[in-house]
């Protein structure tokens, strides 16, 4: 049985324009004794994604490294070894191990790696397929379940490209957590090459499904509360943003949605997901008439 934990968070979600933003650069939320969700401040990358760190009796794994912003650092390495300081005090090792890896390669979710290269003890993942597949020994990537030992803590595993060719869906059977990048969200499902992102969501609905899965737990919120409204592309105020985690009926839902545009390259949007099919010629206007039209009737809150 997978252990519970505490969601009962209300996320940083940027402030409005002209108004001074105090949010920190990463908030932490420690969802149970060894696992934490971070998010990053929408006033450092308006992407603002969640980053996971897990941890197992000899290493603990964060998942992703957040998104920059030109010219300042975030003090990711800061707040992270400020974490594993604090769990390491309540729970003693001789030689504990970080591990830097990633949900998937984009840009939003690998700008801090640098921080983390001459920290002792501690490996980074490289990013690009060919080093995810080596790193965690895929031998016949994307259909193998792999499995990653945190101590007393395996993650299991699998490839599921589509939305980029490096990415993992993730299940962890201590929270129950399945990790699904930005495959699976309350918000823009990208399916650049979306032919792979179906084959990838019928393998990751297969999976899920034999799992015990407490919350679908993806790597961004684009979605506001009223069904089929997303706020717009590069918005940094989301005051009436949809919790974070979603559920495996909403998985099943958007694996089905997926189904049923499959023949459709544009923008589609669902109550809980916008999906865009194809590249982004295909959908890249309606995306911005919408993002346009938001600017014109704000979303509420
Ligand atoms: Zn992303």
């Amino acid at each position: 049985m997978a252990t519970p934990g505490d969601l009962d968070v209300r996320w940083i979600h940027g402030s409005p324009r002209g108004k001074a933003n105090d949010d920190p650069a990463f908030q932490v939320h420690r969802y149970d004794l060894h696992t934490y969700v971070l998010r990053q401040s929408k006033a450092v990358n308006a992407e603002a994604p969640f980053l996971y760190l897990l941890f197992g009796n000899d290493r603990c794994v964060l998942f992703d490294t957040g998104a920059g912003k030109q010219g300042e650092d975030q003090p990711l390495r800061t707040t992270v070894d400020g974490i594993v300081d604090a769990w390491l005090a309540e729970n003693l090792r001789e030689d504990y191990e970080l591990v830097v890896a990633h949900t998937h390669g984009h840009s939003d979710h690998v700008a801090g790696d640098g921080q983390f290269t001459d920290r002792p003890s501690t490996v980074v993942v490289d990013p690009d397929l060919p080093g995810v597949q080596a790193f965690y020994g895929f031998q016949s990537w994307p259909k193998e379940v792999v499995r990653y030992d945190l101590g007393g803590r395996v993650l299991e595993m699998i490839g599921a490209p589509g939305h980029q060719d490096a990415t993992l869906v993730i299940h962890d059977p201590w929270s129950g957590f399945l990790l699904t990048a930005d495959n699976v969200l309350p918000g823009r499902i990208y399916a650049f090459d979306f032919a792979t992102y179906l084959d990838s969501m019928e393998r990751t609905v297969e999976f899920a499904s034999s799992r015990e899965v407490t919350h679908v737990m993806g790597c961004h919120i684009e979605m506001t509360r009223e069904p089929g409204r997303d706020y717009p592309v590069g918005c940094t105020y989301q005051p009436d943003e949809r919790p974070l985690e979603m559920t495996m009926e909403q998985l099943v839902a958007l694996r089905d949605a997926a189904r049923s545009v499959r023949d459709r390259p544009g923008s589609h949007t669902f109550d809980d997901f916008v999906i865009l099919n194809g590249p982004a010629r295909r959908w890249l206007v309606p995306l911005l008439a919408r993002a346009l039209w938001g600017k014109v009737r704000p979303p509420a809150g």
